[in-house]
């Protein structure tokens, strides 16, 4: 038997959208323990990356309003997005921001002393409150202090969650203690999974390294349906050659985008809102370019467009956008306030997830799902910029709160954890994985599929290329690959990195099935080969459930509540 650690409610993940649970949780009932379990130090979490900004409504009395920026959300999403959750999203902002602000937040200041806000792309009015380009970093610093002020939460730091375990609701979690190499069961009557997106499963990725797909796989695994995972957003300025996000704010600053003519050809496809039209069309046309020859060369093989924000000046830039000066600097060798940068669209979002309602509510009693891992559905087929920090802080607080309620009421639930599960999980790794039959490298299984996903299922799709794709993966998948060299108990990295490896193969293919499946083009999913929208078949949701041979798909409608579809122009 394994040994076992009890709380009341168990977070998995750290990031914005795990925090915001903790303390939302632990402020609703100061008798209940929480228990906030996550594979990196807290302040590693992919949120501390995040640089634009956080979409909220502050300033009606200047003409901003919050039936715009529901309107907005839901025309970025192409008509995917539930009406009534973006609703809920840009109702509960407002106050997201000044409680953020009361805990100590330093938002940037305009100069009559109030907070301010920038333009993002697919906007009607400047909404990214931001902190210089460190939103992420300084809302993650914030709200773990305020975690911090709650002695009812505890913080599990390097440990790996590898399965969850349920009856007919929520039972806990399985775990591994990085640092001693120790297998443990977590147990609860209530989880809320807030694991992140699963970026990493392209090469040229904005993402952290950890932001690997497990989480998302525990739930997939455990029967869970994972929602819309073909949707994957591209953001348009990965900076040459590593990836490394430029943010939108630096085109909300004022920044253009040119080609190797020198024209700024967004005029072109956007002529309303140029390099601030959203984020998937503004990709598309920049793949156009390059298709059609107007792209710059590089050394890395792949073509690129640039980014001019020279015209904004020495002063502003170092004021507002110091952080990706910096990143110009050390990882592309320039100086943005000196000379153009070199960019091109790069993979930056998963809009898909675990399937949750409009509360965050998993089809598992007890379990709720937060932030980039959930799929509340609030982005549809493509997020705006800055909806997705605050997505993570709303509804990290919703579900914290719902969570904490159903542990105080099910407190005296006998959690007998199904020890049959735990011995099948600890086969499955120790068995399958740890003392697995692999020759093959799992690094170059890992990189032979993110180079496929790169390659096949990047900013245009097509038949041809997906089913070529997912051939790949699952030839990849049926590779005998699966071993860890290093025998290590204590902090194996290895084996860890070889469990994200798996969850990545069967992700893959969830949004690889989903992709060809869909056979039409909305928001950021474009199929050349079915270029047009398709409400007649198409506006729903894909589920997609897991089976031995594969994902199983199904489908979810969408909520309408006050938008009926429109073609899309900007
Ligand atoms: C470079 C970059 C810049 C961005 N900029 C913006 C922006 O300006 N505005 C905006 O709105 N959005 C932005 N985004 C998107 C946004 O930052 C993310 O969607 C959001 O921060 C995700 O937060 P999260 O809480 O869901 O998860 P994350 O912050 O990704 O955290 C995931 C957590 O899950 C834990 N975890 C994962 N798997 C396991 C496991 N198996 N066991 C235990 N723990 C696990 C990790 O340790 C981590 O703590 C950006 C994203 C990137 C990549």
């Amino acid at each position: 038997m394994v040994d076992t650690i009890s709380h009341d409610v168990l977070i998995i993940g750290s990031g914005l959208a795990g925090l915001r649970a903790a303390i939302s949780a632990a402020a609703t009932d100061r008798n209940i323990s929480i228990a906030v379990i996550s594979k990196v130090q807290v302040m590693r979490s992919h949120s501390v990356s995040a640089e634009g900004g956080t979409a909220a409504v502050l300033y009606e009395e200047e003409g901003d309003n919050q039936e715009s920026h529901i309107y907005d959300t839901i025309k970025g999403s192409d008509f995917l997005a539930d009406q009534d959750v973006a609703e809920r999203l840009v109702k509960s902002m407002p106050y997201e921001i000044y409680q953020l602000d009361h805990w100590g937040m330093p938002w940037s200041r305009r100069k009559d002393g109030r907070i301010a806000q920038r333009k993002f792309g697919g906007y009607s009015f400047p909404r990214a409150t931001f902190a210089q380009d460190k939103v992420g970093f300084y809302e993650m610093q914030t709200l773990y202090d305020t975690c911090l002020k709650y002695d009812n939460i505890h913080f599990y730091n390097e440990w790996f969650c590898t399965s969850i375990l349920r009856d007919s609701s929520f039972q806990g979690v399985t775990a591994i203690e990085i640092k001693s190499g120790d297998f443990m069961a977590f147990k609860a009557p209530a989880g809320i999974i807030c694991t992140g997106g699963a970026g990493r499963i392209y090469s040229f990725s904005t993402y952290a390294f950890s932001s690997t797909p497990d989480g998302l796989d525990m739930a997939f695994r455990a029967g869970l349906a994972m929602k819309d995972m073909e949707f994957v957003q591209f953001h348009p300025t990965g900076i040459m050659p590593s990836g490394i996000l430029i943010t939108e704010g630096a085109r909300g600053e004022g920044g253009y985008l040119i080609n190797n003519k020198g024209e700024r050809f967004m005029q072109k496809y956007a002529p309303g809102k140029m390099e601030l039209a959203p984020r998937d069309v503004v990709s598309r046309s920049m793949i156009k370019e390059i298709n059609e020859g107007r792209g710059f060369k590089h050394e890395t093989g792949f073509d690129c467009l640039k980014l001019d924000l020279t015209h904004l000046g020495a002063e502003r830039i170092k004021e507002v956008l110091a952080g990706i000066r910096e990143i110009g600097i050390k990882f592309s060798g320039i100086d943005i306030i000196d000379e153009p940068i070199e960019v091109r669209p790069v993979c930056h979002y998963m809009m898909g997830g675990i399937h949750t309602n409009v509360d965050g509510a998993t089809e598992l009693p007890g379990l709720w799902a937060a932030g980039e891992a959930a799929c509340n559905s609030t982005h549809g087929a493509n997020r705006l910029g800055a909806n997705s920090t605050s997505e993570c802080i709303v509804w990290g607080r919703i579900t914290g709160e719902l969570a904490a309620k159903h542990a105080a009421s099910h407190k005296s639930r006998a959690v007998s954890l199904p020890e049959q599960q735990i011995a099948e999980e600890e086969k499955r790794i120790y068995d399958g994985i740890f003392r697995g039959a692999g020759d093959v490298n799992p690094y170059e299984i890992r990189k032979a599929m993110t180079d496929t996903m790169d390659e096949r299922a990047y900013v245009f799709r097509n038949e041809e290329n997906l089913a070529a794709a997912l051939k790949k993966v699952r030839e990849l998948k049926g590779t005998m690959w699966k071993h860890v060299e290093d025998k290590a108990k204590e902090y194996n990295t290895n084996f860890i990195n070889v469990m994200e490896i798996d969850s990545m193969l069967r992700t893959a293919e969830v949004v690889l099935v989903g992709a060809l499946n869909r056979r039409e083009s909305r928001g950021a999913h474009a199929r050349t080969d079915y270029p047009v929208r398709d409400d007649v078949n198409f506006l729903r949701h894909t589920l997609a459930y897991h089976t031995p041979d594969g994902p199983k798909l199904a489908w979810h409608p969408v909520t309408f509540t006050r938008y009926a579809p429109v073609e899309r122009k900007y």
